[in-house]
């Protein structure tokens, strides 16, 4: 043993191992409905189920659960591939619950020859109306006693197309006394003719998701099927249409539930994220505030720090909010080791060297990152005039200000020892130049006593004339409110954060201009930085991803 500590599904699992199942009996899916983008929420499903894979040597299939055809589309099953293969997992096989229509088609014909299953042709206020309370036993439909012959004549009708939508129903027949709700003959199929993504206009019956999960499962064997906690009253259910299918040869399912993740300051639910998409109050489901994977991707995290967010939280019996820190915890944490450093001033305020020769310029050696030696080292351009951000001076400071004042000295990173001496303003007394000295013997690495000298604070700068413009959007969280959606009197969209994002000019240090599109850097004292799509030839264009702490600049 390793000493690692199980989850209460893994615990499930050894249990079962332990109890007559063998390791090659394990099989495990992933099964999102094709409505929308993948969100934060379900990187925890997805890191448990292919963790579970990875653990056991077993396979886990991608199933897409794509009964519904009114929200449903093909771009969303494209975008969910490829941020599950984004996040580094491979599934086994690609499948569809509509695959399985056939198979579900004949096994309702099953079921209603059985007499478990009829054709309800009242409204579904009607039915509504019968379905009791948790307190009362519902009342019978005046169609649950119909024929089997009358039943499988409305059915093939359904199927065939011959009836509108909402005209009839196929239910299984169950207990409307049932003490659980969701026993009391619930719907099976209704009719929609509405043209399905991938079985175009083949079906013009649906099958409901209680009646299409389980058996889907159990024709692609998978041993334990693991869903959010909204399910756990949904497993009695889950677990009749199996008695009503199951050979005793085969691996029968198992429904497992666990709570479903929140992530504070934002909404996942892909219901409300495309509320936020049509609105247009983001730009689209990969915007850098949705809290999509593929937001998320496009705002520079890294595939491993939403694996590693997602394996620290772990999973839960019971429903929580997860602070976004924690998540921008491991951002920092994964490109701190990754992310190359480069200077770029964001609201820049010009200095000039006096005693700097006029129309020189020299290039500097700087380290690419610190954390990591091999990540080497590059050149960097200085000059007589140069660019330091406009908070990193001050005319008068106490001593705990350790960046730059009138008669104080900084480094500027791995370059020289400077000197403010006076700083020139505007008609509105904004300082608009700072005039410095330099020590020209003091020089980063040049190994002389005063390239030793130590002084408190150390600046990113740029040179003037070497700088390139970039535009670069920051961000802040999306919603004002920690928990936009749990309001009993106000509606999450209440909670908009309307400077989530702010767009600004940044002067960067020209070795920049070589950057690609989802290059991921650290702007030294700034934070960690993404090239966005958006970038062109003429214009770069940088999100942040997550601020920095400040570390060797205090
Ligand atoms: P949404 O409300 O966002 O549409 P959903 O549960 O309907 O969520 P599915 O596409 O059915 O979305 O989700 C696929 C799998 O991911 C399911 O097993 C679901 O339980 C799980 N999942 C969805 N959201 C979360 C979440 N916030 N935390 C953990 N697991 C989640
Ligand atoms: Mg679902
Ligand atoms: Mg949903």
């Amino acid at each position: 043993e390793t000493g690692e500590s199980l989850n209460f599904i893994e615990h499930i699992v050894e249990e079962d191992l332990e109890n007559g199942y063998s390791v090659s009996d394990l099989r495990f899916r992933f099964p999102p409905e094709p409505n929308g983008y993948l969100h934060i929420g379900h990187a925890s499903s997805i890191c448990l189920n292919f963790g579970l894979g990875l653990r056991y040597n077993a396979p886990v299939n991608l199933r897409f659960d794509d009964t519904n055809p009114i929200k449903e589309e093909q771009a969303y099953v494209d975008a969910i591939k490829r941020d599950v293969e984004w996040l580094g997992y491979t599934w086994d096989t690609e499948r569809y619950a509509s695959d399985n229509f056939q198979q579900l088609y004949e096994w309702a014909i099953k079921l209603v020859k059985e007499g478990k299953a009829y054709v309800d042709s009242q409204s579904s206020e009607e039915m509504a109306a019968q379905k009791g309370t948790p307190y009362e036993p519902g009342s019978n439909s005046p169609h649950r006693n119909r024929s089997v012959e009358k039943n499988l004549e409305l059915f093939e009708g359904m199927k065939d197309g011959k009836f509108e939508e909402g005209a009839h129903v196929l239910r299984a027949k169950i207990d409307m006394a049932s003490q659980n709700m969701l026993m009391r003959d619930p719907i099976m199929y209704r009719v929609l003719h509405k043209p399905h993504h991938r079985t175009n206009t083949d079906w013009c019956i649906y099958p409901m998701y209680d009646w299409t999960h389980g058996e889907s499962d159990y024709i692609e064997q998978i041993s334990h099927s693991l869903c959010t906690l909204e399910f756990a009253m949904h497993r009695e259910l889950y677990d009749w249409f199996l008695d009503q299918v199951v050979d005793s040869e085969k691996i029968r399912p198992k429904q497992r539930e666990f709570a479903r993740r929140n992530l504070s300051h934002t909404v996942v639910s892909k219901r409300k994220l495309l509320q936020l998409v049509e609105q247009k109050v983001v730009y689209g489901w990969d915007d850098p505030r949705m809290p999509t994977i593929s937001g998320l991707r496009r705002r520079g995290y890294t595939p491993e720090a939403i694996r590693n967010f997602a394996d620290t939280i772990g999973i839960a019996k019971r429903e929580n909010l997860i602070d976004v820190s924690l998540l921008e915890f491991h951002a920092r944490e994964h490109l701190n080791k990754i992310a190359p450093r480069v200077m770029a001033v964001l609201d820049p305020v010009k200095v000039v060297i006096t005693n700097y020769p006029e129309g020189e310029e020299e290039w500097l050696e700087t380290e690419n990152n610190p954390e990591d030696e091999s990540a080497g080292t590059r050149q960097i351009p200085f000059s007589k005039e140069i660019y330091i951000e406009r908070a990193d001076f001050k005319e008068e400071a106490n001593r705990k200000f350790f960046r730059l004042k009138l008669g104080g000295e900084v480094r500027l990173k791995s370059a020289y020892i400077i000197k403010a001496e006076s700083c020139s303003k505007d008609s509105e007394g904004n300082i608009v130049e700072i005039q410095c000295s330099y020590d020209p013997k003091s020089k980063s690495g040049s190994g002389t006593e005063e390239s030793m000298r130590k002084v408190k604070g150390t600046l990113h700068w740029v040179s003037v004339k070497h700088a390139i413009e970039a535009e670069v959007r920051l961000y802040d969280r999306l919603f004002s409110d920690e928990s936009p959606d749990t309001h009993k009197d106000k509606d999450y969209m209440d909670f908009i954060n309307p400077d989530a994002l702010e767009v600004i000019t940044a002067y960067l240090e020209p070795s920049l201009r070589k950057t690609k599109i989802g290059d991921r850097v650290q702007f030294q004292r700034l934070g960690y930085f993404c090239v966005d799509p958006d970038s062109s030839q003429e214009k770069l264009v940088f999100n942040r991803t997550v601020g920095l702490r400040d570390t060797w600049a205090k």
